[in-house]
């Protein structure tokens, strides 16, 4: 029989018009008030950058979504998944320059053709909701949110030495510095004292730890990061005091217990103290020239270099026995972290320690092993589990967490400190020096100072201007007209702010318009993101683990306190998917290999390259592209496609009841939906597919067998249509039925997915020494290991090899020693 051949171009076209159509994957909002009752379930991924086209990580975090999509919705859920672009940022506007454009223009053709390769891959998506980011319709309501925020205190303007990035010309969070490079472009990031805009984060510290209990399913991994980004850690804030001025110089230490210690002091070259305690002295100028070449250094630098510093000519008290230790300026002390200045105790840190070998200043040992007290000579002394004091006055033989306890008793009755919770986590620094960002809606006025743009006027829209490029402060500076304003509180004349809002921003809350994404009269309605949300599964890269990921939790709480709805964790279970690699190396251009989405569909069309993106390993670890993968999956595709036309051609016929194709059909249905939807494995179902299909393939041609054959090959549509949607339609129609899309998932009959059990009599140079249970069927090589591995078996075979074994298949294994 002459079959007509699989033409994936022109298949996928015609679904895709269909979906279109048909406005498939659009779900509507309920009524406000409607409470959700777990029929309905939100999938996300995380949205793209429009700074180019879809590269194939997009192509398998999506296709991942969109199988997950379509099982949950032919078990019955109403599926939310929405789609949208992250479109201002650093992202954008570098694209924009490297090409020569407008940051809107090419932003704008990027997300064109985002949205074709999208369309492309046949992704289940609701259209309808679309939004992008760096629309007035969308940055108006972050402007809005900008404005609760600051009305509460958690948005305000402080100057404070900030993140530079020297290429990208602009301040970095904390977050966006990446092992003191920046983010975005791997430059190595400067220091500078500059006034910006920051988010209170660090008010929700606590809350953003505690409340990680309540998450559904997060990858430990992820949490662990954000633990140890915020960084919480109990000790004491303790006093020194400057000899001779009686300046207070806070310190905060984790270890109070070790204060008998503290043999120098440190200042960060940053530390507002400096000038005042070296003035008119002899140390003046050494000291001011170090803190000038420090300046230059990098973060990373600073804490990865050789230690070194300079003497200040002052002396600290130290408040637990009066001592005074020399101060020193060292700029592995870093001003953003504690108090810019630490009680260095040498004995005990290894930093101090390396810089007191350096400077020849005292080691004094303090704390030492429980039972085994041994000088150790200045020699540094790791902390071990129970230790107790020594050398430390009235506290020495405490053990050291009693010695923690008593000396910050002592310090708190005394007014010179006090137990306290340290944090490493800082305040989110939000305001950036770009031109493609969110404007932030506030006026300076001199009368009245900062003032608000009112809710409606907004939005304060990013002003048109020709040179946009970055030079080292706002470009909207620039934009004159648009600068001056009117104060709306007094009248008078005044100033808009011209820094923009860092991406993060805007990314903060898009999760939550999607679910209201046309709402013209508020950011969403309360009642509508209460329904949809939290989301159910989100799906996104670990690089975001204490970037988006956690400005989103904090956004989700402050909104939450806001009374703006009424949950406090935006995403209930998180996916981090791996990355793809080829020729051992990430895909990237200036390596040579890129396999584009678009090359490959052309190829093996959109349903051969969703099946391989998954079938390619477990979707959370790194995978290695190949093109004979893809060659394999395509021809899948194609053995399904004649299969299931010569069935189609036979006609249609009853399934049998039970049978063995019948049985393996059931095992298939549950391996796949187990693998999924409990496992969240998305690469074993489509070897579980293969397999069924050679399976179909050596009986379909037995006449007797046909019920048997059909019902498999139905089967085997059915469960490829998540990852292969557009052949599985078309194949679904030629057997006569319609929109596969909305069938329900198929469920496996337990009783026909339990294998018949036999019993195995193992001998031993023929006599019986065990019995196994085993699946009829059993491989005869698989039985020899059993019985191999049997304890029984290896006692009476002593140390010998077996010589031979003999089997009978589902009876008997008889092993010769
Ligand atoms: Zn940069
Ligand atoms: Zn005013």
């Amino acid at each position: 029989m002459e079959l007509e051949r699989y033409e994936p171009e022109a298949v996928e076209a015609k679904w895709q018009a269909i979906w279109d159509a048909e406005r498939a994957f659009e779900v509507p909002n309920p009524d406000p008030s409607v409470a959700a009752d777990g029929s309905s379930t939100y999938v996300l991924e995380m949205l793209p950058y429009p700074s180019g086209e879809l590269h194939m990580g997009h192509v398998f975090n999506y296709t991942l979504g969109d199988v997950f999509t379509h099982v949950r919705r032919r078990q019955g859920f109403t599926v939310l998944r929405p789609m949208g672009y992250d479109a201002f940022g650093l992202n954008s506007e570098n694209a924009a320059i490297k090409e020569g454009g407008h940051p809107r223009d090419i932003t704008n053709r990027n997300i064109e053709s985002i949205r074709r390769q999208m369309r492309r891959m046949g992704w289940a998506i609701d259209w309808s909701r679309e939004v992008s980011t760096a629309e007035p319709d969308y940055y108006r309501w972050t402007q809005w949110l900008f404005l609760r925020f600051f009305e509460r205190g958690l948005a305000y303007r402080h100057e404070a030495p900030v993140k530079w990035c020297p290429k990208d010309q602009t301040v970095l969070a904390n977050e966006q510095v990446i092992d003191g490079r920046c983010e975005r472009c791997g430059t190595e990031v400067e220091s500078r004292n500059l006034t910006q805009w920051f988010f209170r984060i660090t008010e929700y510290a606590d809350q953003l730890l505690d409340e990680m209990a309540t998450l559904e399913s997060w990858p430990e991994r992820v949490l662990t990061m954000q633990r140890n980004w915020i960084g919480r850690s109990e000790g004491a804030r303790v006093t020194f005091r400057v000899d001779g001025t009686g300046d207070d110089l806070p310190v905060f230490t984790t270890r109070p217990d070790t204060l008998f210690g503290a043999t120098f002091f440190a200042l960060a070259p940053e530390h507002p103290l400096i000038g005042a305690l070296t003035a008119g002295s002899a140390r003046e100028r050494d000291v001011a020239d170090y803190v000038r070449r420090t300046a230059a250094r990098s973060t990373v630098e600073r804490e990865t270099k050789e230690k070194d510093g300079v003497f200040t000519g002052r002396y600290a008290v130290n408040p637990v026995n009066g001592e005074a230790i020399p101060i020193w300026v060292a700029d592995y002390v870093l001003m953003e972290y504690g108090t810019g200045a630490i009680m260095a105790v040498p004995a005990h840190d290894e930093r101090d320690h390396q810089f007191a070998e350096k400077y020849g200043l005292e080691i004094r040992q303090v704390v030492a092993p429980a039972g085994g007290v041994s000088e150790q000579g200045g020699a540094y002394v790791a902390h071990t589990e129970d230790e107790i004091l020594v050398n430390s006055g009235e506290f020495t033989g405490l053990s050291a967490p009693e010695g923690k306890r008593a000396i910050t008793a002592w310090l708190e009755e005394r007014g010179l400190g006090e137990a306290t919770i340290g944090y490493r986590l800082r305040d989110w620094l939000l305001s950036r020096q770009r031109y493609w960002g969110c404007p932030i809606p506030i006026v300076h006025c001199d009368a009245c100072g900062m003032v608000p743009v009112p809710d409606d006027e907004l939005p304060v829209v990013l002003p048109e201007i020709d040179d946009y490029l970055p030079k080292g402060r706002s470009p909207l500076a620039a934009a004159e007209e648009w600068v001056a304003t009117t104060c709306p509180s007094c009248g008078g004349p005044a100033r808009r702010e011209t820094d923009t809002m860092d991406t993060f921003v805007d990314s903060s809350w898009y999760f939550l318009r999607y679910a209201d994404a046309r709402n013209d009269e508020a950011a969403w309605d309360t009642g509508i993101v209460d329904y949809w949300l939290p989301v159910k599964q989100y799906i996104g890269g670990i690089e975001h683990a204490v970037l988006h990921l956690m400005y989103a939790r904090f956004f989700t709480k402050v909104l939450n306190d806001l009374g703006l709805l009424g949950f406090r964790e935006p995403f209930s279970r998180l996916f981090t998917q791996g990355m793809i690699y080829r020729n051992g190396a990430k895909m990237s251009k200036t390596k040579g290999n890129v396999v584009s989405p678009d090359e490959a569909i052309a190829r093996y069309g959109a349903d051969a390259l969703r099946l391989y993106v998954l079938y390619m390993g477990p979707a959370e670890q790194d995978k290695e592209w190949s093109d004979a993968g893809i060659e394999g999956t395509a021809r899948l595709i194609d053995r399904v496609w004649r299969l299931t036309l010569e069935v189609a051609a036979r006609g249609a016929v009853d399934a049998p009841a039970d049978g063995e194709l019948v049985r393996a059909t059931h095992r298939t249905i549950e391996r796949v939906s187990d693998d999924i939807l409990r496992r969240f494995q998305f690469h074993t179902p489509i070897a579980a597919l293969f397999e069924l299909v050679n399976e179909i393939y050596r009986v379909k041609d037995d006449e007797a067998r046909a019920g048997e054959v059909r019902f498999a090959t139905e089967t085997v549509v059915s469960l490829v249509q998540p990852y292969a949607p557009h052949v599985a339609e078309e194949l679904w129609e030629r057997l006569g039925h319609a929109r596969l899309r909305e069938q329900p998932w198929p469920e496996a009959d337990p009783a026909l997915v339990a294998t018949d059990v036999v019993e195995i009599a193992v001998q031993v140079n023929g006599k019986l020494r065990d019995r196994l249970q085993v699946p009829a069927g059993t491989a005869e090589d698989e039985l020899v290991a059993l019985a191999l591995a049997s304890e029984r078996v290896r006692v009476h075979l002593g140390e010998g090899a077996p010589r031979r074994t003999i089997v009978v298949p589902d009876r008997l294994v008889n092993v010769v020693a």
